[in-house]
């Protein structure tokens, strides 16, 4: 493609709203550009990006067995209705009405329009396992779309949907879609980490996340993982074991009421009364759905509002506000405690194992000490709602400590059992001729979000530096003078021969000076450059430099082609 013949704008800045350096370059290298929050055209580069990866993604699927079908956008109410979802998910969804006042919602993910779809029709053991997936434009009303491409409201995903007779046939089917993902991030050069996670809106039982780690901005979700068993998690989801337990006393002690003023935060308390965080509980005032409820977790933990919220199976968990606070606890913020408390209250399984510990109490300026559950107070609840620090030790292996890292999620693993067969009517005859619902996964991979967090992976000071399998071109052809008749005809001698062997190049036919034409190829990023100078022709010669490395290699014309394809292969 001649650079003269499409559409590359690109730009010298970008408006300050562009936070992440993903999300400038591509407003800077002309791939994108922005018609509403969360919503982006996607201009010539950028469509090639999107094309290589769907490419990699249908070849994935395919090879795994997977059928591609293409589902519509716009749903009915009713199907999600059937699945409770209509309610449970809340303003992501956006919602419309036809000219005859029909509720319709445009299709975030499809879960109920495939089993809607399926039911009825696959009605034998003997037409499973299946799975279908569809590459398409999803829509959310993101309550934050930001970072470009990374959380938009209308974005590319491949979603896919198993069905199969029992779980242990869903496990197969699971572990097929395990390794095609590890597949496709791979071929995509991104290598996505898999961990374990929530399943959130979902439902279901059990699912996976696959993260491009990077140390950017970019990364918005923790990851708690191992560093000697293969043991990952999403923060929401992560759980540990305590490598040094603070011992406790022996014997509980007599509740006491002492003076702390002006001592709320947990900082402050623990230098006051000159004890560690972990002899603290501290208790949070929420609302769930509008109704109050007291969370405690250790004075040096963090509530997991996601474990909480999962808990309680609320759609909205915020923290109540201090008039809240005070209507219920009679104290300003910092001195709320559960002895006392009218509200549920609901304790980390840590807290059941502290003696002697202390809380705020429900009194300006006041705490309690020596405080212990079930004598002194009765949660509703004991479960986990905390998260998992890093330091601390591994569940699942003996020696292991968490480490922490940052990722993008560009794809995530579901198994949904039954949920959505049972409410969709989504039944089969098993080879006794008895109905049972089908066992279902859902499997989805943001085609945009990956193509923007190779960026946010991959790019220097000078722009981006795409990996070879999904950049727009393979190489960049810059011909440094283009009012020179002789080098022209060797530019587009040397453009032929290289689309002839396949390869994909920009041929850069612009009359610009040498410096505006590399910065342009360093700012979109294309794996390998060809220049060609007057004095590099006069020996018969031309300069070729990978993106990704610092040198340049001279190169007789006669050789290019095949210089470039063993240049390429030592490209990212
Ligand atoms: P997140 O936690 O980031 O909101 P999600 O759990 O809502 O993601 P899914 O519903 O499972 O994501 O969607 C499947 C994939 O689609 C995600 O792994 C991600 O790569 C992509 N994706 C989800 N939401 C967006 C979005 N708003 N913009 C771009 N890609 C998205
Ligand atoms: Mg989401």
């Amino acid at each position: 493609m001649r650079w003269s013949k499409t559409y590359i704008p690109t730009l010298r800045n970008v408006s300050s709203e562009a936070e992440l350096i993903s999300h400038q370059y591509l407003l800077r290298s002309g791939y994108i550009r922005r018609l509403a929050a969360g919503i982006y055209s996607y201009l010539p580069l950028m469509q090639r990006v999107i094309d290589k990866v769907s490419t990699i993604v249908r070849e994935e699927m395919d090879a795994s067995g997977a059928i591609e079908i293409l589902m519509p956008v716009l749903h009915p109410a009713e199907v999600w209705k059937k699945s409770g979802r209509w309610d449970k998910i809340g303003k992501e969804l956006i919602r419309l009405k036809d000219r005859h006042g029909r509720e319709m919602a445009l299709g975030p993910t499809h879960e109920e329009v495939i089993t809607s779809l399926v039911a009825g029709e696959l009605k034998s053991y003997k037409q499973m396992p299946l799975n279908m997936y569809q590459i398409q434009t999803k829509f959310r009303d993101e309550i934050r779309p930001r970072f470009g491409l990374m959380r938009g409201r209308e974005f590319l995903m491949k979603d896919a949907y198993s069905f199969d007779v029992d779980f242990e046939a869903h496990k197969i089917a699971y572990k097929k879609m395990v390794e095609a993902y590890f597949n496709v991030f791979n071929r995509c050069g991104v290598a996505a980490k898999k961990v374990e996670s929530d399943t959130g809106a979902m439902g279901g039982t059990g699912a996976h996340e696959f993260m491009v780690l990077v140390e950017t901005d970019g990364g918005e979700e923790t990851i708690l993982s191992c560093a000697s068993c293969d043991y990952a998690a999403n923060v929401e989801k992560a759980v540990f074991r305590e490598l040094n337990p603070t011992t406790q006393d022996s014997e509980q002690k007599e509740l006491e009421k002492v003076d702390t003023p002006n001592a709320t935060t947990i900082e402050e308390i623990t230098k006051f009364l000159n004890l560690p965080a972990s002899k603290f509980a501290k208790t949070v005032i929420y609302l769930a759905d509008g109704k109050p409820v007291a969370a405690i977790v250790r004075g040096d933990r963090q509530i997991n509002e996601v474990k909480l919220s999962n808990h309680l199976g609320c759609l909205e968990l915020v923290m109540a506000g201090p008039e809240k606070v005070m209507e219920i606890t009679t104290a300003p913020v910092g001195f709320a405690g559960p002895v006392g408390l009218t509200i549920p209250i609901v304790a980390d399984t840590e807290i059941a194992t502290m003696v002697n510990f202390v809380t705020g109490a429900n009194k300006a300026d006041k705490h309690l000490l020596n405080v212990n559950i079930n004598r002194d107070f009765k949660p509703g609840d004991t479960v986990d709602i905390k998260n998992a620090p890093v330091g601390e030790g591994c569940s699942r292996c003996e020696n292991g400590v968490l480490e922490e890292f940052r990722g993008i999620e560009v794809g995530n693993t579901f198994s949904l059992g039954t949920k959505y067969s049972e409410t969709l009517g989504g039944k089969y005859l098993d080879d006794k001729s008895k109905e049972n619902p089908y066992f279902m996964g859902s499997y989805g991979i943001g085609i945009t979000r990956t193509a923007q967090a190779a960026i946010e992976k991959y790019h220097d000071d000078k722009g981006i530096i795409w990996p070879k399998t999904i950049a727009p071109y393979q190489i960049i052809l810059c011909p440094l003078n283009m009012t020179n008749d002789e080098q022209v005809v060797v530019a587009d001698k040397i453009y032929a021969d290289l689309t002839a062997a396949g390869l994909e190049v920009l041929y850069d036919d612009r009359k610009e000076r040498a410096g505006v034409k590399f910065n342009d190829a360093d700012l979109i990023g294309i794996p390998l450059r060809i220049a060609l100078g007057n004095k590099s022709l006069a020996d018969g010669k031309v300069e070729l430099k990978l993106r990704s490395e610092a040198d340049v290699e001279m190169t007789d014309i006669n050789s290019v082609v095949e210089k470039s394809k063993e240049l390429l292969q030592r490209a990212i």
